[in-house]
């Protein structure tokens, strides 16, 4: 049987999850109408969004549902004039228009003083600028600094959205702790349905619609809700509010303690640093990624290569890149994400056909 360990692309559907959203899917009517069973359709919404904003301690009105996190992420930097982000953002930060790119350290971190120096210079332009920080890495699992720059942020006059998909269930996001004026969401990375997100957005900002004709989400975001996503999303929101058990750090360094054991020239990436419990990126130098995720899948481990390619193409690592990890080393790098359904066996497992891979590539003697 093969063992899944790629949640960060996208975790299974929970059985909660899926129960809630079969039921929804039963349910006739428009959420916006007013009738009884209008009524009794807003009602699932409306109780996915009181979890979802316990979820990160916001209130339920600032819960803003989207069709995933590409289009809250995109929802958040809409409205702004300038956008400032880390080089290890997501795609769909990267790509918006005109942003403005703070390197990170080689430890995988947001580099702090060139943010407040680009910041300082850049202060007296007019118009709203957003920085957009996440708070784990989806490719290392590396904690980045939220509160930190969420900090240099404010006292320069700016704002902080953070995308917490990768940290969602995974580890605590507290949007009033962490100083963050917005955050995205996604349900299928906690084991809710695809096609589902959600862009939280505190009382005091302001954003503008993307889409236009309709008075839903607060006219931010209309269009008719898929009332069965959302239930879904709600119901593993609630699993997410539970956070994992601490067994899960111990799995991870299992995964790489015996990774290193059976082939000692494996690099685990950020091994000192603060990571999500669920993720490790762990790299076989002088070997190709692809090839790796292909003889595991071979094997019953199915991973992904750095960064889930979204076209099937498989491009070297740009967080690698951007934390100067040398080219031969991350063209090698595989990256393993869980949930508490995996134990040490199956760590121990992993090893044995990662040593039986590196022999093939007649890597470890
Ligand atoms: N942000 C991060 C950090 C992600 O890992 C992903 C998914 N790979 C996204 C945003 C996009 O999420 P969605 O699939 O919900 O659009």
């Amino acid at each position: 049987m093969s063992c899944y360990l790629d949640y960060n692309a996208s975790a299974p559907l929970l059985d909660i999850a899926k129960d809630k959203l079969i039921d929804a899917l039963n349910k006739v009517g428009n959420p916006s109408s007013i009738h009884t069973s209008g009524r009794a359709v807003r009602a699932i919404i409306e109780e996915s969004r009181i979890i979802i904003s316990e979820l990160v301690n916001a209130s339920p009105d600032n819960v803003i549902f989207t069709s995933g996190a590409t289009e809250a992420n995109r929802l958040a930097l809409a409205s702004a004039d300038k956008i400032i982000a880390s080089t290890i953002e997501h795609d769909s930060i990267l790509q918006q228009p005109n942003v403005k790119l703070i390197p990170v350290s080689n430890d995988g971190t947001l580099d702090l003083s060139s943010l407040e120096n680009f910041i300082k210079k850049n202060k007296n332009t007019v118009g709203k600028t957003v920085v957009s920080v996440m708070l784990a890495n989806n490719e290392t699992g590396i904690v980045q600094p939220v509160s930190e720059a969420s900090n240099i942020a404010h006292l320069n006059g700016c704002y902080l959205h953070c995308d917490a998909v990768q940290a969602c269930g995974r580890i605590k996001i507290d949007m009033e702790e962490l100083g963050c004026d917005m955050v995205t969401l996604s349900s299928h990375k906690i084991g809710g349905p695809k096609g589902v997100g959600a862009l939280i957005v505190k009382d005091n900002i302001k954003i503008s619609p993307i889409m236009f004709g309709g008075g839903q989400e607060r006219r931010i975001r209309p269009g008719t809700e898929p009332v069965f996503a959302i239930a879904g999303f709600g119901a593993a929101a609630e699993e997410a509010i539970k956070l994992p058990l601490k067994s899960m750090y111990r799995v991870r360094n299992y995964f790489e303690e015996y990774a290193c054991k059976y082939v000692p020239n494996t690099i685990v990436i950020g091994k000192n640093m603060e990571r999500l419990p669920n993720t490790t990126l762990l790299c076989m130098p002088k070997t190709k990624s692809e090839t790796i995720v292909i003889a595991l899948d071979l094997e019953g481990f199915e991973v992904s290569s750095g960064a889930a390619c979204s076209s099937g193409k498989v491009e070297s690592s740009k967080v690698l890149a951007a934390m100067e990890v040398k080219d031969e080393i991350s063209r090698g790098s595989i990256r393993i994400s869980f949930d508490n359904t995996i134990v040490k066996n199956d760590a121990i497992r992993f090893a044995r056909s990662w040593d039986k891979i590196a022999k093939n590539f007649h890597l470890n003697r």
